[in-house]
């Protein structure tokens, strides 16, 4: 696995803390958005889609440190937006350390190289670098020729100072499994901790609905992907959800796994979707209608939702807070290869057509008109 031991003992024993208190739902890791600015637009991202008063707030330090405590988690994840344009990320990132906390600090990178330098290399600091594939494939996604090449620039930056590094993939329908594979190759030859990924979100409002992945399809794409693995890809993912992912096995969502904080306040229920907003933790905790929601609960805008802030919580929580979970983890270290005959078959699948569009290229004055018309679909 590509997460460290001593990351996986403090959320262990968090876990296992809860569970002895008796207490059915908790959070792991915090969503903390504290800006929605961003300096790509790529297509599918519903946060830089907000006007312009919206898009020019941020919380403030005191504000992103408030609600670490207020949740008690032991992990941060701080999307956005882009987390290098909030002009007080550093003293967000050194209070957080501070309090240690494990941070994610997902960037597409294109800051990366020139801001390095502001950080120091610690356990608890990850970059989590926005990376949808190689180059092309990349820089369709995000809209952006030459992107792939800036983020890589970052990575290798980050690499050489000793910093956590974790490419982060979303992956949509149209995506070639092998050249997934390849990217594998590529992002572990560049010396990253480990691989992070997860399918598109979609729902009926999303605009661009022929690129995003049904669950059947998901199922299909990541069996092909992820079986007969290479010794050398590491994950810095829960085993167990991959193999969600591949559909060796159901999970429920845990929408209380990863709630999000923003300028409005606590998002209600999860990181995706936006059915009001609570003042405070607790009354998010206590006020939403989860039963509504996970695809039990047959609300459409869950159907077709395999994405890693609500499923991951339900692996990583089997995973550390029963015998059978930890077994099974413990077997998906051992047997880590997943050889599958018929995953190798759908290599060769001419179903999988990759991406054949153009690469639309949005310039800066352009990026507001288009992230108008974009919604929330990516974790
Ligand atoms: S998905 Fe793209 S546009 Fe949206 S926040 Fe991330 S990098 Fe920015
Ligand atoms: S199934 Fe997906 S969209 Fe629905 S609550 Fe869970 S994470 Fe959110």
């Amino acid at each position: 696995m590509g997460v460290p031991i001593s990351q996986m003992w403090t959320v262990a024993s968090y876990i296992v803390g809860k569970r002895l208190k008796g207490e059915k739902r908790y959070p792991l890791v915090l969503m903390l958005e504290p800006l929605f600015r961003c300096n790509l637009a790529c297509a599918g991202c519903g946060k830089v889609q907000y006007p312009p008063h919206i898009l020019k707030k941020e919380l403030s330090p005191e504000e992103c440190f408030r609600a670490v405590e207020e949740s008690g988690v032991p992990m941060v994840s701080i999307p956005g937006g882009e987390p290098l344009l909030h002009p007080q990320i550093v003293e967000i990132v050194n209070g957080l350390i501070a309090r240690k906390k494990y941070i994610y600090l997902c960037t597409n990178a294109l800051e990366l190289k020139r801001r390095i330098h502001e950080f120091t290399p610690s356990k608890y600091l990850t970059f989590s670098v926005h990376l949808d594939g190689l180059r092309d494939h990349h820089d369709f996604s995000v809209c952006r020729e030459g992107g792939w090449d800036m983020a890589v620039e970052g990575i290798r930056e980050a690499v050489k100072r000793g910093f956590r590094v974790t490419p982060n993939s979303t992956f949509f329908d149209g995506t070639d499994p092998n050249m997934v594979r390849e990217y594998f190759d590529v992002v572990m030859s560049l010396g990253v901790e480990g691989i992070v990924l997860s399918p598109g979100y979609s729902y009926d409002k999303a605009p661009d609905q022929q690129h995003f992945l049904g669950r059947a399809k998901s199922r299909r794409l990541f069996r092909a992907i992820l079986s007969n693995r290479k010794k050398n890809w590491k994950f810095n993912m829960s085993p167990l959800f991959l193999e969600f992912l591949m559909g060796k096995r159901d999970y429920e969502c845990t929408p209380w796994g990863s709630p999000a904080y923003n300028i409005f306040g606590w998002q209600k229920p999860c990181y995706l979707l936006q059915d009001g907003y609570a003042e405070s933790f607790k009354e998010l905790m206590e006020t939403t209608k989860w039963e509504e929601y996970g695809t039990k609960s047959g609300n459409p805008k869950c159907a077709n939702c395999m994405v890693s802030c609500g499923y991951e919580p339900t692996a990583v929580t089997h995973g550390f807070g029963s015998l059978s979970g930890f077994l099974a983890m413990a077997k998906a270290a051992i047997f880590s290869t997943y050889e599958d005959k018929g995953a190798l078959n759908l290599l060769n699948d001419a179903s999988f057509a990759a991406h054949n569009g153009s690469l639309v290229q949005i310039q800066p004055g352009e990026a507001m008109d288009a992230a108008s018309q974009l919604e929330e679909t990516r974790a």
